[in-house]
């Protein structure tokens, strides 16, 4: 079970870990609709939401 950036974010993560923690923002295609926070996987966020990325459509 992967934990809530929610959660770790309180339990300290920036400042024990802040390189775990960048791993898990590093691309992010999520956001949590609860606290505004950002992940690359959804299972780390509480309430979390596609990100849409845009591409760039130039191709057809
Ligand atoms: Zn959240």
């Amino acid at each position: 079970m992967s934990k809530k950036l929610c959660k770790l974010v309180s339990d300290d993560i920036l400042e024990n870990d802040i390189k775990a923690y960048t791993k898990l923002v590093n691309e992010a295609r999520f956001v949590c609709k609860k606290c505004g926070r950002v992940a690359k996987d959804e299972d780390n966020l509480c309430k979390p939401k596609a990100i849409k990325v845009k591409k760039s459509k130039k191709a057809d």
